[in-house]
């Protein structure tokens, strides 16, 4: 089976235009099938979120509730002018549903009560991008991810379940097809346990859902449509010059997300890579531009240098009280603290008698882990650092980005360099 799996992010389907953008982008792959993973709409995921928070909360949710009808519903009445059609019926559906769980008291539970609300995000969007298709011409069936993405309980951050989900899809898949259909409309970012509870796989996960779904399909390709022309090595808001990388092996992509590059979420490479399934990363904006691929390859040549900026960083340096060494027990400890608050240690260096780890400062977490290590160590901060980690770095790249900056901590393998900057105050 020939297919290919396509992602739209929330930016290729914020308004009414970017749908119609859909369309265009479509109309490249006439009789083509395809499995189509949609994200929420826009920054909806974000009022959601706050949406969730007010209702955890018992604030008043009224008001967040109408922003979020009123953008879906005047996205809808633009892209269809006779209000009797399906689109509504199902569009008010699926509000009626939000407003009755508005109006039960959540459980205990913050992360199952934000999966079974934040969906919606997703929810909302595949319904309107279906029933847009459809209009166009373009004939679909919407797939409920919550029936394909099978995942444990870990509610905001669910583990996919790797035996049953690939039944799952194939099985979803086929029966698209048996009924005649090409195309696939399926929800990114979400899954739902065996016991039909809504997960969801952590921020920004739709990128991951395609891969989940290329994998179980072996489609012959992904394409992560987004506003950018390709992967480019370096986030062009804090870069000036960039450049579009052509082709990136896998390797160099995962690791490169895994330091913090956003253009994909980090988990989507394993499974694509696993399975050999080229990833493209194109614009919609340009779909006949060549993007940049992601695959298994192989070259003398020494790549591009790619930079990603961490900002918002503290580096804190631990120290047993009584000058022993910092040695296995110590570390495991540290570790422990760590996990518990679900912090990510960004960088690690450890001398005789002090462990120094960098991480995302977290106005939350970050004091409270801070205040538990003081108990057993003496803790030392420091915060407002920049952690810039260069992929195929050389000298003048490394000169470039410590310009005007106090280089606090340097680490350097064969391909990579970080360093943690303290941004040097002009008087
Ligand atoms: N809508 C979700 C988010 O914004 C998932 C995604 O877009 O990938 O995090
Ligand atoms: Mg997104």
């Amino acid at each position: 089976m020939v297919m290919k799996v396509f992602k739209f992010g929330g930016a290729s389907v914020k308004d009414a235009p970017s749908f119609a953008n859909i369309i265009r982008v479509l109309k490249l792959f006439e009789n083509q099938q395809l499995f189509i993973v949609i994200s929420a709409m826009g920054k909806m995921t974000n009022a959601f979120e706050k949406l969730h928070s007010a209702y955890f909360d018992n604030i008043n949710t009224m008001g967040i509730f109408d922003e979020i009808y009123t953008y879906h519903i005047n996205i809808a009445r633009e892209l269809f002018l006779d209000s009797s059609e399906t689109v509504f019926s199902g569009l008010e559906n699926l509000f009626d549903e939000i407003k009755s769980k508005l109006n039960t008291p959540p459980s205990k539970n913050y992360n199952f009560e934000y999966d079974r609300l934040v969906c919606y995000g997703e929810l909302l969007s595949s319904h309107i991008l279906s029933c847009y298709l459809n209009k166009n011409g373009f004939s679909n069936c919407v797939v409920d991810a919550r029936s394909i993405i099978r995942t444990d309980a870990n509610y905001r951050e669910a583990r996919v379940d790797w035996e049953k989900t690939p039944l799952l899809v194939k099985a979803a898949f086929d029966s698209v097809l048996e009924s005649g259909k090409k195309i696939a409309v399926s929800q990114g970012f979400i899954g739902a346990t065996a016991h039909n509870y809504t997960t969801t796989l952590g921020r920004e996960g739709s990128d991951f859902t395609a891969a989940v779904v290329a994998f179980s399909l072996k489609a012959e390709d992904v394409t992560i449509w987004k506003d950018v022309p390709g992967v480019l090595n370096a986030d062009p808001k804090q870069f000036s010059d960039t450049k579009k990388i052509d082709r990136l092996s896998y390797l160099d992509a995962i690791e490169l997300a895994y330091y913090g590059a956003t253009v994909i979420h980090p988990k989507t490479i394993k499974p694509l890579e696993n399975a050999k399934i080229p990833l493209y990363v194109k614009s919609f904006l340009n779909p006949e531009g060549t993007g940049t691929v992601i695959e298994h390859f192989f070259t003398e040549k020494k790549p591009i240098p790619c930079f990603i900026f961490k900002t918002n960083q503290i580096l804190i340096s631990i120290q047993p009280r009584d000058f022993s060494f910092i040695a296995e027990q110590n570390i495991s400890n540290i570790f422990q603290s760590l996990a518990r608050y679900n912090i990510k240690a960004n960088l690690m260096q450890n001398s005789a008698v002090s462990f120094s780890v960098c991480t995302d400062y977290d106005n939350y977490k970050t004091l409270r882990l801070i205040e538990e290590l003081k108990k057993d160590f003496k803790v030392y901060y420091n915060t407002d650092l920049e952690l810039v980690t260069i992929r195929h770095y050389n000298d003048s790249t490394i000169a470039k980005v410590v310009d005007g900056k106090k280089v606090l901590l340097e680490q350097k393998s064969r391909n990579t360099a970080q360093m943690i900057l303290k941004r040097i105050k002009q008087l």
